[in-house]
């Protein structure tokens, strides 16, 4: 994807954060940190935990993260995790980010992700993107093949939405949609968001 397209989706979901109005955010699957660093700089976000299975990219984050000086370093950690096993300090976060992770996930682990978020940690609001793959021929993407190498699957928005509207209703969330980066007027954007927000403090309604 090119810089302006994943510039755009960066640019959107800080958006959604900040509408949230959340004040602790867990970046679950963080990466090198294009988001953690944008959110490390919100003067509203008091706390920010980045998790990721590999020690490599959390290593490229640090280092990014020691070179930007006006980032407060009290209020930002970095574990390294999987979003598949929920860790018990995640509970506390008001909301919890997605970003290009879900794909990169076996499709039969995506049921031990969502009992891991929609039903352990229940931040107030959850922000998934994924890539849209009806967008992927004016990425050049030939049709038998996934966008990255590391792609387990890659979901139309009509796939997306089924998925999240079956998440959200088990979980005791609302769920909103936004195409994201360039959007085409029959294929929709890159990539698509899901903004979750939790309607019960519990799926048995307690
Ligand atoms: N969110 C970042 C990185 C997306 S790339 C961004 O938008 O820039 C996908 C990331 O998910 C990679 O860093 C990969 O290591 C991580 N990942 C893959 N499986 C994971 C898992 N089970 N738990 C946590 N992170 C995972």
């Amino acid at each position: 994807m090119t810089t302006v397209l994943h510039e755009e989706r960066l640019g959107a979901v800080l958006q959604a954060v900040r509408d949230a109005g959340v004040e602790s955010v867990a970046d679950l699957g963080c990466g090198a940190g294009d988001l953690f660093l944008r959110l490390a700089q919100e003067p509203g976000i008091a706390r920010l935990v980045g998790v990721d299975v590999s020690a490599e990219a959390l290593a490229r984050l640090r280092a990014r993260l020691a070179r930007i000086l006006q980032i407060r370093a009290d209020r930002c950690d970095l574990w390294q995790g999987s979003v598949l096993t929920p860790d018990a300090r995640l509970a506390r976060f008001d909301c919890v980010t997605l970003i290009e992770v879900i794909e990169h996930l076996s499709p039969a682990d995506l049921p031990r992700m969502e009992r891991a978020i929609f039903a352990t940690i229940r931040p107030r609001v959850v922000i998934v993107t994924t890539p849209n793959a009806e967008f992927n021929p004016l990425l050049g993407v030939p049709a038998h093949r996934f966008r990255h190498p590391g792609h387990r699957f890659e979901w139309t928005r009509a796939q997306f939405r089924r998925w999240s509207e079956r998440t959200a209703l088990s979980g005791g969330y609302g769920v909103a949609f936004r195409d994201l980066a360039g959007c085409h007027p029959d294929l929709g954007g890159a990539s698509q968001m899901a903004v979750f927000t939790r309607r019960r403090q519990s799926p048995s309604g307690s």
